[in-house]
């Protein structure tokens, strides 16, 4: 029987989850709680107003609706343990407990797991009293540092400091001031890694991995990675940058080794594991851990995946990586451009319309809708991160091109986007084809 399918989030991630999941067979009718515009009765994507941070209300909404599994997009839910709530009511729910949340939940947590099992990462010290911390910024043997909220603090915990004192000011903002609430009640202060930084996600069955192609997340708003860090302004996959030999030494390294870690320690990982590298001259070190799919790196992964995502999930969670691994579209390439609100990564203005939606998604890009709604039946912004603009192509180039000309065509008064995604990707291909990148 066709399965009934719910995905939890609302943002371009779960757009793109519901996109791939709806082009199953085995799906009948896709849930999104509580979805956007895009995710409101698209196919058989529709939207849902059901709680879900009270697990006790959703596990009795999967059964009372035949809903078969669930699949998480974000991470707050994961580290509250719902999947831990919603398998013990006996409704399958993809995505790591609540103890392998804490990968990306405790940096504090995962920077000693990566310690004790020797995946590389930068020199650290983990402090639950400010004056401690300040004393090791003082001391310490590397110049540059940074300082991180350990707990989850919706990407924005980190502070890069040019200076002593500037680490010790964020240690006070985030300790004493709070600036982050609770996720600072610990800090981890690290060594700052200098070069590139890539995403290598993989699914974990707990035991085996199976990497998907590399991506890159561009964090500054501006093009020439300018401007304030965002929840993230574009990526592209694959990334050119990480050859097959270094996805294999990643995987060796990295995801696999950081899996059978967690099952020694147990907590053993099932579900998307990321890993944030930085490919630094003395070799990849890790950056963090999340425990989901990134956004918006998921809008560049999906539509590169050949195999059924449904199928995927069932494989992971049945332990069945290693005999059936996902298959993934070679020699595409795929881009996403986010188009955010004026204002962004500050405070912005929400309700602006937005047009030329049906228009552009006849054009072949794929539009994933993030801070979208409805309103007098058109579709207005609801917040900083308002559409993801993908294409896919034979080359990153044209990719990029056609992803450029869907911003282009879809539009809202004030929209902020980059026009320069995956320009390392460009001169890193200029490069070895003997030419030097002009912007
Ligand atoms: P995290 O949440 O730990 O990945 O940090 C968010 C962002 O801060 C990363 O994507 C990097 O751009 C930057 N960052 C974090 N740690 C470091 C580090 N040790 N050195 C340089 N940049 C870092």
């Amino acid at each position: 029987m066709a399965e009934k399918v719910l995905v939890v989030g609302g943002g371009g991630r779960e757009h793109a989850l519901a996109w791939k999941l709806a082009q199953s067979e085995q799906i009948q009718q896709v849930l999104v709680a509580p979805g956007n515009a895009g995710t409101a009765d698209c196919g058989k994507i529709s939207n849902s107003e059901v709680s879900v941070s009270n697990h006790t209300i959703l596990a009795q909404f999967c059964k009372d609706h035949h809903v078969g599994l669930v699949v998480v997009g974000p991470e707050v839910p994961l580290a509250a343990g719902i999947v831990d709530d919603l398998t013990a009511a006996g409704v399958r729910c993809f995505g790591p407990s609540a103890k392998a949340a804490q990968l990306e939940a405790s940096k504090s947590y995962s920077k000693a797991f990566m310690e004790r099992h020797g995946i590389p990462t930068a020199r650290y010290g983990s402090f639950t009293d400010a004056e401690e911390a300040c004393k090791y910024i003082r001391t310490a043997d590397f110049p540059a540092l940074v300082v991180k909220a350990s707990g989850l603090a919706a990407g924005k915990g980190v502070i890069v400091a040019k200076d002593q004192d500037e680490a010790c000011r964020a240690v006070m903002d985030i300790m004493k001031d709070r600036a982050f609430g609770c996720a600072g009640d610990t800090v981890v202060v690290e060594e700052l890694l200098e070069g590139e930084e890539v995403s290598c996600l993989c699914f974990s069955d707990g035991s085996s991995v199976s990497a998907m192609p590399p991506a890159q997340d561009h964090k500054r708003l501006q093009d020439g990675d300018l401007g304030p860090n965002t929840g993230g302004m574009g990526a592209y996959c694959p990334t050119p940058q990480v050859s097959q030999e270094l996805l294999q030494q990643i995987k060796e390294t990295v995801l696999q080794k950081t899996v059978d870690g967690m099952k020694e320690d147990g907590a053993p990982y099932v579900g998307v594991l990321y890993a944030g590298l930085m490919l630094t001259n003395q070799g990849l070190k890790v950056l963090e851990f999340n425990c989901r799919f990134g956004d918006p790196e998921c809008q560049v992964l999906l539509p590169l995946l050949k195999s059924d995502l449904y199928d995927v999930i069932l494989n992971t969670m049945n332990g069945k990586l290693a005999s059936s691994a996902p298959v993934w579209h070679q020699d595409s390439s795929a881009v996403t451009v986010v188009m955010a609100s004026e204002g962004y990564p500050g405070s912005y203005q929400k309700g602006v319309q937005i047009t030329g939606l049906s228009q552009v998604q006849d054009s072949g890009v794929q539009v994933f809708h993030a801070g979208t709604a409805l309103k007098d039946g058109g579709v207005v912004s609801s917040g900083g991160r308002v559409l993801t603009v993908t294409a896919v192509s034979s080359s990153l180039e044209a990719a990029l091109q056609a992803a450029n000309q869907g911003v282009a065509a879809v539009g809202f008064p004030g929209a902020v986007y980059r026009r320069d995604i995956g320009h390392r990707a460009i001169a890193h291909l200029n490069q070895h084809r003997g030419l030097t990148y002009k912007d």
